[in-house]
């Protein structure tokens, strides 16, 4: 069990920000994303577009962004759990329980969800016999390559994550790369490249093809693949990787007996609670009237929920209001003293 001043649910801008916030008034916080790494949408959908209304900020693109919010947030060493989503929560004697689909669990006063439009999710292959496989020989994204050597990969999908997988994992294991249409989608350079490996037989290529079932034992032996036409193909394979992009999921969120109104949670914009004590919602995910979702409403949000949250961590002292200019407490927190000398 981890005990926190605040648990906070989602590594987008807004959670990294809520960080800072937080930390800047001597508390503490544990980072659970789903993702595999900080950012949320910035990364995730435009880590490469210019965004121009970051406050002082001309331009940057999200992975900048998403880059200088982590070093703004380094002196107060947050703990992320990446690959993690927060799956229950539950109040114990005024303490929150907050528990994942790791089996994780943590203990705080406060929860701050900052989950967007909820936890991004892979699409799925569509064959329910295929779950008992997953992340043992059915991947939909991939933590270690290592793992994938000498194996019989069927890659599913036509864009830049399957062609760039598909042309990496070529060099030690053979690949059937599937798509149910017949154009694949990247760089002229990566279809140059596919093309070259499929002429010297390191690639097989099935366009128009989709998955019907498969063949297994103790493991995946072989799956069939059927055209539109109803034209049947065998492949044997040990291992399945399929990139169809993401979905996003508010997932178990609607599950908390929070109060929802069209996929966001309505707060009292004075300190961005929810209709539970101790539980905030931030950022994209939180509703009221003249919510603008936009990222710089996100750090607003976030700055007077973790005065919240400090009220309810501790109880027993003042919140002080400081500027960073000026509050040598502050400065201390963020380790500008030790940075000068
Ligand atoms: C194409 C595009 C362009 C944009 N351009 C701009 C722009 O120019 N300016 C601007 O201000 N805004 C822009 N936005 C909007 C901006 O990206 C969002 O307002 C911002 O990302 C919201 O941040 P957030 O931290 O609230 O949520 P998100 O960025 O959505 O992050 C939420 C995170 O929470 C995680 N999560 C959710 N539920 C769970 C759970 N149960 N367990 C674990 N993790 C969970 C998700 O995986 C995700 O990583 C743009 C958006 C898009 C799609």
């Amino acid at each position: 069990m981890i005990k926190t001043d605040a648990v906070i649910i989602g590594a987008g801008p807004t959670g990294l920000f809520a960080v800072h916030q937080l930390g800047v008034n001597g508390l503490s916080a544990e980072v659970i994303d789903n993702l595999d790494k900080a950012g949320g949408q910035c990364i995730e959908l435009y880590p490469d577009k210019p965004i121009y209304d970051i406050p002082a900020i001309p331009e940057c693109n999200g992975e900048e962004l998403t880059k200088n919010l982590l070093e703004q947030i380094k002196p107060f060493k947050p703990k992320f759990h990446f690959n993690e989503r927060v799956q229950e929560l539950k109040e114990d004697k005024g303490i929150w329980v907050v528990k994942t689909n790791k089996g994780n669990s943590f203990t705080t006063p406060n929860v701050i969800i900052a989950g967007g439009v909820g936890s991004f999710e892979p699409r799925k292959l569509p064959l329910k016999e295929l779950e008992k496989f997953e992340g043992r020989d059915v991947f939909y994204s991939v933590s270690n390559k290592e793992k994938l050597k000498n194996k019989k990969i069927a890659i599913f999908g036509g864009g830049d994550s399957a062609l760039d997988w598909a042309l990496e994992l070529s060099k030690d294991s053979k690949i059937t790369l599937i798509h149910r249409r017949n154009e694949f989608r990247g760089s002229s350079r990566t279809l140059h490249e596919l093309e070259k490996l499929k002429k010297e037989g390191k690639i097989s290529i099935k366009t128009l093809f989709q998955i019907k079932s498969i063949n297994e034992g103790e493991k995946l032996n072989s799956i069939i693949l059927e055209n539109d036409e109803g034209k049947k193909e065998s492949v044997e394979v040990d291992t399945i990787l399929a990139f169809f992009g993401l979905i996003m999921k508010l997932g178990p969120i609607a599950e908390w007996g929070l109060n929802i109104d069209k996929k966001a949670i309505p707060v009292n914009t004075e300190n961005f609670e929810t209709n539970k004590k101790g539980i905030f919602a931030v950022g994209d995910i939180c509703t009221y009237p003249g919510k603008l979702r936009l990222i710089l409403s996100g750090f607003h949000e976030a700055a007077l929920a973790s005065v919240a949250c400090f009220k309810r961590a501790r109880p027993n002292e003042k919140y002080k209001f400081q500027f960073t200019t000026s509050s040598k407490e502050i400065q201390e927190r963020l380790g500008v003293s030790k940075k000068k000398e």
